[in-house]
């Protein structure tokens, strides 16, 4: 490179706007952006969560702490028998890797694409239960210590996982969301499909060989 090239490129540059007005103005972020998470509703408004502590099981950074408890039979909380009586992440400790949300049976974890806090204590950075959890429109629940500007909370919750519901190795391949309170069944993302369901596989993805009962609810059937 010539002596002036290098001054040739940095003329170049003169009144280009590369930057934008942050935080008024933010740039778009991807689809499968990773920000923090949400505990996700039902359409009915049912918690997806059984706590069953695979997500705190799988997570490398050890951030999870979730403890079941059996539904109350007058009150049930989850449409399973147990449900995340506690649930708590360490937002000091995660890593954003995701795996919970794979490794998640109901797709009751899901990370949205909110990532801007600030903590002035280590106690906000663990998010509880009742902060994680979707509100009664579906969507994030705002803390005090979150700068997300209006509309940033779209798009936030249901995610559509790409790996086998439930683990059946009928669905390896294929597609499957569930409802989401707020936001009913997304449609598929960019190259994704969802095939017919198989006929040997019923709503709650169990082939002719199964005969478990659990129960009359729809919750979590795959469209
Ligand atoms: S995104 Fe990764 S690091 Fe964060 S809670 Fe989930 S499994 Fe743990
Ligand atoms: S979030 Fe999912 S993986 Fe974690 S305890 Fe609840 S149901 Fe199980």
């Amino acid at each position: 490179m010539g002596r002036f090239s290098g001054f040739r490129v940095t003329i170049g540059q003169v009144g280009k706007v590369v930057t934008t007005n942050y935080p008024d103005e933010k740039r778009p972020k991807p689809a499968r952006f990773h920000g923090r998470h949400v505990l996700n509703r039902y359409e009915d408004g049912m918690e997806k969560c059984i706590g069953c502590e695979l997500c705190a099981g799988v997570c490398p950074a050890k951030c999870i702490y979730v403890r079941g408890a059996d539904n109350p039979p007058d009150a049930p909380v989850s449409p399973g028998e147990r449900y995340g009586f506690v649930y708590e992440i360490n937002y000091l400790r995660c890593i954003h890797c995701d795996m919970c949300v794979e490794a998640c049976p109901t797709g009751a974890i899901t990370e949205t694409k909110l990532f801007e806090f600030s903590f002035t204590n280590r106690a906000d950075a663990i998010y509880t239960k009742a902060e994680l959890l979707v509100d009664d429109d579906g969507r994030a629940r705002r803390q005090p210590w979150e700068l997300w500007l209006g509309g940033e909370d779209d798009q936030t919750s249901a995610w559509m996982r790409a790996t086998s519901p439930a683990g059946q190795v009928a669905w390896e391949g294929r597609v499957g969301w569930s409802g989401e309170l707020g936001f009913g069944v997304r449609a598929p993302e960019l190259g994704q499909t969802a095939p017919p369901e198989p006929e040997s596989i019923d709503d709650h993805g169990h082939d002719g060989h199964e005969h478990a009962h659990h129960g009359d609810h729809d919750h979590g059937g795959h469209h």
